[in-house]
């Protein structure tokens, strides 16, 4: 038998339209530019991966959690940099009003959208901040941003967690949240979004011991997205040569997209760049006192692992995406093969036919595994069909209600992977599932 990677992000896009994972944002009025909505199979998609996060990040001893508001203090954003300086350079085709950033286009080629020659404006910074007001009056004054990053969510609760935490350097905040950019080239489906979500750790440590606090995330961090069932040969790691100038280290997880290498996670070592700015434009002391160290006063570096949400989703789709063939095309399939954790949907109870005697039973079974995990009930079609849908969707157990339940109490379970099915007791089905696919 052969099989087929994912070949295009147009297949996965159709895909995840066809199945119920991602839809265009407004769709019935035409759509809103790199704006996507999760669908009924996205949300459980993102949800799993979102908590495979959390608890990877959070069930430590080192680190807590937080939920910060995204909109802050606009003073915030002046003190983290991004007023002055979260800008991408803009040029506009001056023929086909197309825009670019001019930091990704050869300036002295012709336009790729139209092939205009010399057609492109002097680069102007264009700031990637969504601003908003806050407030019933419209002035400059009642002007706040959606936060383009949850990092400063993390910083400027630095006191508020260690002291009521009772916290020792060094340890971790963790946040999940929204965040809002206004990216001048969006695309690739939802790569690059202009609403998104990010996973941001903040790991406070003693200054001097960023380098081994480096080497632990980035091993922790490569190793979280192996065991979410990336393949290895489409990882990679890419060091900055060039670094930003709060930075003294950075190291970013690239995944091979269909559209080719792109960063998923960065893990930056940022110094106390951070804790420095905020403690002078907020004029709050942001010492850190350790009582380990004679009392020394002093401003805490930071090791950061932030990496998007949707991203890391697109990552897992990509890789899980596969067509089968093996050789009868009626056995076609294209296959989900996600880590079962991971799975939208754990189990499909299907009666194989529509009739009382079956139905009552398995809907019993569902009731039970309802308890557990997110199953689905499906009567509709033949089981071949049936299957291929579970498929396509990722389920890893397909289990089949028939006559012979009716007097063996058993029933059928079939493996998304190898389709090798097994008869299994009807009051042994939820273990024998928990423990095959480590749920
Ligand atoms: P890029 O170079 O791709 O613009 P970045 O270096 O600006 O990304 P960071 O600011 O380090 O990204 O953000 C951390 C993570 O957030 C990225 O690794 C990525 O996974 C995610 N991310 C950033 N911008 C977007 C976006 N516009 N859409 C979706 N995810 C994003």
């Amino acid at each position: 038998m052969s099989e087929e990677n994912l070949k295009s992000m147009a297949d996965l896009v159709a895909h995840s339209k066809h199945r119920g994972f991602i839809f265009q944002s407004s769709e019935i009025y035409g759509g809103l530019g790199s704006c996507w909505d999760m669908g009924p199979l996205g949300v459980e998609l993102k949800n799993n991966i979102k908590q495979s996060w959390w608890k990877a990040m959070t069930y430590r001893d080192d680190v807590d959690g937080v939920d910060a508001a995204i909109l802050m203090h606009p003073t915030v954003w002046k003190a983290s940099g991004h007023v002055d300086n979260f800008t991408d350079p803009l040029v506009d085709c001056k023929v086909c009003k197309s825009r670019f950033r001019a930091d990704n286009i050869d300036l002295s080629a012709p336009c790729s959208n139209c092939g205009a020659k010399d057609s492109f404006t002097e680069p102007r910074n264009f700031n990637l901040m969504f601003s908003t007001q806050m407030g019933p009056v419209e002035d400059t004054s009642a002007k706040v941003y959606l936060r383009p990053e949850t990092a400063q969510g993390i910083f400027v609760n630095f006191p508020n967690v260690q002291t009521t935490m009772r916290r020792k350097l060094p340890f971790g905040i963790a946040q999940i949240g929204k965040a809002f950019r206004n990216e001048i080239t969006p695309g690739n489906f939802i790569f690059r979004t202009r609403e998104f979500e990010q996973m941001e750790m903040q790991y406070f440590i003693k200054p001097g011991t960023q380098a081994e606090a480096m080497e632990m995330w980035k091993e922790l961090r490569w190793n979280w997205h192996l065991e979410n069932g990336l393949r290895k040969e489409r990882l990679q790691w890419k060091k900055h040569e060039q670094l930003a100038h709060y930075a003294d280290a950075a190291f970013d997880i690239e995944y091979q997209f269909a559209h080719g290498w792109g960063e998923m996670e960065g893990i930056h070592s940022r110094t106390d760049f951070d804790l420095k700015q905020h403690q002078e434009y907020s004029k709050k002391n942001l010492n850190y006192v350790d009582q380990l160290d004679g009392n020394k006063k002093y401003l805490p570096y930071v090791l950061e692992t932030s990496v998007g949400c949707d991203r890391c989703m697109l990552a897992v789709m990509s890789d899980a995406y596969r067509t089968e063939f093996p050789g009868d095309a009626e056995k076609e399939r294209v296959v989900m093969r996600f880590k079962p954790s991971l799975a939208p949907i754990k189990a499909a109870i299907m009666p194989l036919m529509k009739k009382p005697d079956l139905e009552g039973p398995a809907t019993a079974l569902l009731r039970e595994l309802q308890k557990d995990f997110k199953c689905e009930y499906d009567t509709a079609g033949s089981i071949g069909k049936r299957y291929r849908r579970q498929d396509e969707i990722g389920t890893p157990a397909c289990i089949t209600v028939d006559f012979d339940t009716l007097t063996d109490h058993s029933v059928t379970v079939r493996d998304r992977d190898t389709m090798v099915q097994e008869r299994v007791a009807l009051d042994k089905v939820k273990s024998y599932i928990k423990e095959k696919f480590s749920l």
